[in-house]
């Protein structure tokens, strides 16, 4: 990481508990676990929901037996926000470093986050202690108010409105600002107020967005959490640019996300969702955000031309023809003469016209899921799941 650039990478970003229905794909399942490498390289970690596994994956795969030094910020201690310490591999490393920083507990007491801890590995919650993480690990208990620095980074805690307490953080580094407010209601004027001012001119705000405003203000009342609308309008009020809804809900799908996302453009334009594998670099050219992996099924090339619409950056309609390179695939629905076993294999091949006559051949394996007998003109109708099969040249996002 050079001097001059942040990044931050998304690594869970559902709220309450991890999901893995097909409907939050997208988005993602994981609870959160925000990455941000400051300039110069130096390592935070906000928040050790269950995406912190797949960050301790990361690392070891980019770093091996190389120590890692992190400092990690946590917000509360709700299960959705801790759930990803066991599974962090490099506290099992020897020499790593790990500095930990939370708030002290009420009915906890002193020592809060150090007994957080173990009590989350001790017997019978888990089969390993922990005497077998050997990486060093440091506590440091902070409140809201406080502000420290560590290695180029401001870092500033503030409180914000959650059953048993709750942490926002902001960073400022050279190159912008990120605040971290999640597990918020609004309601509490003090506490609106304050969030306002530690949310002022940041280049980024991840902000609770787990329920629709009509869910905040009747069913979900009093659950600890908040709505794209809040979101919108502290972004306003605190001259935020660009604002990131987060902590989706378990029960919110991918499309009732995109929901609030595009709702939320229309009253401020700067406004994303956080899907894991996000990313966001901050440099002096200004902020930008990248997704990764974001197509699932299986990837074919192929060749054809296609009349495609949409809005542009700039929130202009525009359509226009263009040629489609490479297609996701997951299954097809046919009408057969055969009448195919079920569970057994097929192969499709599928030809397109593309333009100059050019045409490409797509040759798909399946495995029969569905067999109608007689479903159209005595045809029979077949549903096929098409096989993971790899492309020896992968097509990029
Ligand atoms: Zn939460
Ligand atoms: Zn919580």
């Amino acid at each position: 990481m050079t001097q001059n650039v942040a990044k931050l990478v998304f690594w869970g970003v559902r709220g309450s508990t991890p999901t893995l229905e097909r409907e939050t794909w997208r988005y993602g399942g994981n609870t959160p676990c925000v990455e941000v490498t400051a300039p110069g390289g130096v390592r935070f970690i906000l928040d050790c929901g269950t995406g912190l596994r797949m960050l301790g994956n990361k690392w070891i795969l980019l770093n091996g037996d190389t120590p890692t030094e992190a400092h990690i910020l946590i917000t509360h201690y709700h299960w959705d926000h801790i759930q990803g310490i066991p599974f962090f591999h490099p506290f099992y490393q020897s020499q790593g470093h790990f500095h930990f920083y939370g708030f002290q507990s009420k009915p906890l007491g002193p020592d809060s986050l150090r007994q957080v801890f173990e009590a989350q590995l001790a017997s019978p919650y888990f089969p390993a202690g922990t005497s077998t993480m050997t990486a060093l690990r440091s506590f440091r208990e902070i409140a809201g108010g406080e502000k420290w620095e560590i290695q180029g980074t401001r870092v500033s805690a503030a409180w914000v409105n959650h059953p048993q307490g709750c942490l926002g953080y902001r960073l400022d580094m050279p190159v912008g600002s990120i605040v971290y407010a999640t597990d918020n209601e609004p309601g509490v004027p003090e506490l609106d107020r304050s969030l306002r001012q530690f949310a002022h001119g940041a280049d980024v705000l991840i902000y609770d967005a787990q329920y629709s405003p009509e869910q905040l203000s009747s069913t979900r009342k009093g659950w600890g959490h908040s709505s794209w609308l809040e979101g919108v309008k502290i972004a306003r009020d605190s001259k935020v640019k660009n604002l990131i809804l987060f902590h989706h809900d378990p029960d919110s799908s991918d499309s009732t996300v995109d929901g609030f996302l595009s709702a939320a453009r229309q009253e401020f334009p700067g406004t994303w969702a956080a899907t894991e594998g996000m990313s966001v670099t901050l440099s002096e050219r200004g902020v930008n955000v990248a997704l990764r992996n974001s197509r699932m099924g299986q990837r074919r090339r192929l060749r054809f031309t296609a009349t495609v619409s949409g809005q542009s950056d700039s929130g202009d309609q525009f359509e226009e023809k263009a040629t489609v390179r490479d297609l996701s695939l997951q299954g097809a629905y046919l009408f057969l003469n055969s009448r195919p076993r079920l569970q057994s294999e097929l192969r499709v091949v599928i030809e397109a016209t593309g333009d100059q006559n050019r045409s490409s051949v797509l040759s798909l394996r399946g495995t029969v899921v569905h067999c109608q007998s007689g479903r159209e003109k005595n045809q029979n109708g077949v549903g096929v799941l098409f096989i993971e099969e790899s492309d020896p040249d992968p097509p990029r996002d």
